[in-house]
Order: structure tokens, then C-alpha cells, then sequence
């Protein structure tokens, strides 16, 4: 008999329904999966042998343990040989709850592929099957492959999230060096490379749609005294501060950078030299008054103050003649006495 023959859809999907809940009890309650058990519990779910369901309900309601004697002593009481469950019956539902997690296994890719092939074989070798007995040696084998299967599929699932996790932490210390990479330890500013980096971009840009930028050089004033009076580690802190102010004093697309020692550089994309200019000696003042002092003692360190050099680009310049620029701005802020902002000529 062929699964393709005899029985409608209906009927296979109650068999399927039965076999899905018969087996879990034969397991729960540790019944062998022999042919006779098998058939004792099918007729138990499917209800259709007068005074079996009653019967086993007051086994189970005692808890019973189902011997071997005990399951052959129900199996004579209520089903004879004759009786046993239809072998095309068995073999379509058997066959139909595979199809079924075939289904179910589809998106887990190889695994479903070698699952679709037991159920070819199953298909292929229950339709020469002669009796009960060759349906059951080959469901056990199926439960077998099933068993397996699900081993190792657990087994792939959790390749799969270590290999992922390893993924995650790998990506995060990618993150980490990039950021270390690109940024300045000490003030958590850009560094020198990455604010050049940014440059290029902004040049490229620029070049194409002349917008206006500047760049701003700045330098702590008379830092070497912050060090000599209090020391390098106080001479760190005002060197964060300072790092501070210009992190909080810019916004979008403009970038703050420490070039080193007690010298910042900012790039301000789309940016006029009057508008640099402003926002410059915002930033200078709000230095220049902040009252710092020592953490522990309180004892005050004194005017911090800063120079500041600015230059907006020419059309077509390059990079180091405007960084050159907004240099000797710089230096002219110092040599009109520091705590200014000086703005490159054209
Ligand atoms: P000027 O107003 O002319 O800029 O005077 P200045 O004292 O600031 O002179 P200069 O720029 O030449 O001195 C910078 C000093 O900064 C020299 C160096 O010892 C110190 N310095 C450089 N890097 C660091 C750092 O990371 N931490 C600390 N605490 N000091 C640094
Ligand atoms: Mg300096
Ligand atoms: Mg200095």
C-alpha cells in the first residue's frame, strides 16, 4: 500500500493528531514503543475501544507502574491481533507528523534536508512494510535518526550562539581599538591623524561645492607655570578642562582635536571667519573665568587663559597652507600679549 492510496486527508490528520499525543504519554509514563503498546495507547487517545480509556485512566489516576505483565495483560483485555490499528493507517500518520516537522525544520536549512531524507526512506520502505511489526522497527529507527538529529542540531545551535558572542566581543574590541585609534587618551578629543582625516573630507567637499570652513589653532597660555607651581598631574587636569570647554562649545559636524601638549586644534565645516571668530572668543572668555582649584585642597590655581589663531580656507588651498595660517594667527596672539583671538588675513 502506497501513502498516496485509500485514506482522506481528514482522517490522516486525526491519525497524525493521535500519534503526536499518544507518544508523549508512552514516554511520560515509560511504555516501550513496541507494536502492541503503541496500539494500547493509540486507542486510549483516540477513545474508540469500549471500557480501555476508563480502564487505563484508573491506572494512571493511581499511578500504576505499566509492567511489561501489566501492558501485555491490557493489551489481551481490550485488543485482540485483529484489532490492531490499520498498518496504512499507522504508516500515513507516522509519515503525515514527519511531513509536518519537516515543515517545522525547513528554515534550520541542512537539518531539514536530512530530514526530508528520512522521510523518504520512510515513505519509501513503510509502503513494502508486511506488518505492524516492520512499521514499528522502522519508527523506532526514525524516533532514533529523530533523537539524533535534535543532538545535534542543539549541539549547532550552540556553535552558532558561542560563535556568535565571539563575534559580538570581537566586534566591541574592534570598536575599542578604532576609538582608541582615532582619539586623544588623556582629553578623549580626536587626535592629530583623525582631525586630519576630517579635513580631507571637509577639503574634498568644499572643493566641489565651494563652502566656506575654518580652522582654529589653539595654545593653553603659559602652561609651563601650571606644571612648575602645581605639578604635572594638576597640569593634566587643566589640559582636560580645557579640552571640556571646546568639546561643550561645538556642535554638528565640527570637530575638536588635541595636537599635543597643551595644543588643540578645531575644523568648523561651514563656517564664515566672523562666525569662527565669535564663537572663538565665547570659548576664551568662558576659560578665562572659570575659578579652578585644587580637588583636595581647594587652593586656587589661577587664571587659566588661552590663544587662539583662526583662517578660513581660499577656494583651492591646500590643507598645510591653511593650517599654516591660522599658525601664524596663533602666534600673533601671543606676541599681542595672549588670551586673544586672531584672525588669519586673506
Ligand atoms: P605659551 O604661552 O608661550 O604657550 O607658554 P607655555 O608655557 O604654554 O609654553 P609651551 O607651549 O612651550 O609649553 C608647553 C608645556 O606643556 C611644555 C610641556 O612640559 C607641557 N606639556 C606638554 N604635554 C603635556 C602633558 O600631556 N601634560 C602636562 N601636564 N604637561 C604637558
Ligand atoms: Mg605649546
Ligand atoms: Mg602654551
Amino acid at each position: 500500500m502506497r501513502a498516496t492510496s485509500v485514506k482522506s486527508e481528514t482522517s490522516v490528520n486525526e491519525s497524525a493528531e493521535t500519534l503526536r499525543l499518544a507518544l508523549p504519554l508512552m514516554t511520560r509514563n515509560e511504555i516501550p514503543v513496541t507494536p502492541e503498546n503503541y496500539a494500547i495507547w493509540f486507542h486510549y487517545v483516540a477513545n474508540d475501544r469500549p471500557g480501555l480509556k476508563k480502564y487505563i485512566d484508573e491506572l494512571l489516576e493511581k499511578q500504576t507502574k505499566f509492567t511489561p505483565e501489566l501492558n501485555e495483560s491490557i493489551h489481551q483485555q481490550f485488543l485482540s491481533d485483529g484489532d490492531l490499528v490499520q498498518i496504512e493507517q499507522v504508516r500515513r500518520s507516522i509519515a503525515s507528523a514527519l511531513a509536518e516537522a519537516t515543515t517545522a525544520l525547513r528554515q534550520s536549512g541542512s537539518a531539514a534536508g536530512r530530514y526530508s531524507e528520512i522521510l523518504v526512506n520512510f515513505d519509501r520502505s513503510s509502503g513494502s512494510a508486511e506488518s505492524l511489526d516492520d512499521i514499528y522497527r522502522l519508527l523506532h529507527s526514525v524516533l532514533e535518526e529523530t533523537q539524533q538529529m535534535q543532538k545535534s542540531m542543539e549541539q549547532l545551535q550552540q556553535e552558532f550562539i558561542a560563535k556568535s558572542e565571539d563575534m559580538d566581543k570581537l566586534k566591541k574590541e574592534l570598536e575599542q581599538v578604532r576609538k582608541q585609534a582615532s582619539t586623544d587618551a588623556l582629553t578623549g578629543l580626536y587626535n592629530r591623524s583623525t582631525f586630519f582625516n576630517s579635513m580631507e573630507e571637509i577639503e574634498a567637499a568644499a572643493g566641489s561645492t565651494t563652502n566656506p570652513y575654518c580652522v582654529v589653532m589653539i595654545d593653553i597660555d603659559n602652561f609651563k607655570r601650571v606644571n612648575d607651581t602645581f605639578g604635572h598631574l594638576v597640569g593634566d587636569k587643566v589640559i582636560r578642562f580645557v579640552a571640556d570647554s571646546l568639546r561643550q562649545s561645538i556642535k554638528g559636524q565640527d570637530c575638536a582635536a588635541r595636537f599635543g601638549g597643551e595644543e588643540y586644534a578645531m575644523l568648523l565645516p561651514e563656517t564664515r571667519l566672523k562666525d569662527a571668530v565669535t564663537l572663538c572668543n565665547k570659548i576664551r572668555r568662558n576659560i578665562a573665568l572659570a575659578n579652578l582649584v585644587r580637588s583636595g585642597t581647594k587652593e586656587p590655581i589661577g587664571q587659566i587663559t588661552i590663544s587662539v589663531g583662526v583662517a578660513e580656507n581660499h577656494p583651492g588651498e591646500s590643507r598645510m597652507d591653511l593650517m599654516a595660517r591660522a599658525d601664524e594667527a596663533l602666534y600673533r596672539s601671543k606676541q599681542d600679549g595672549r588670551n586673544r583671538v586672531s584672525a588669519a588675513e586673506d
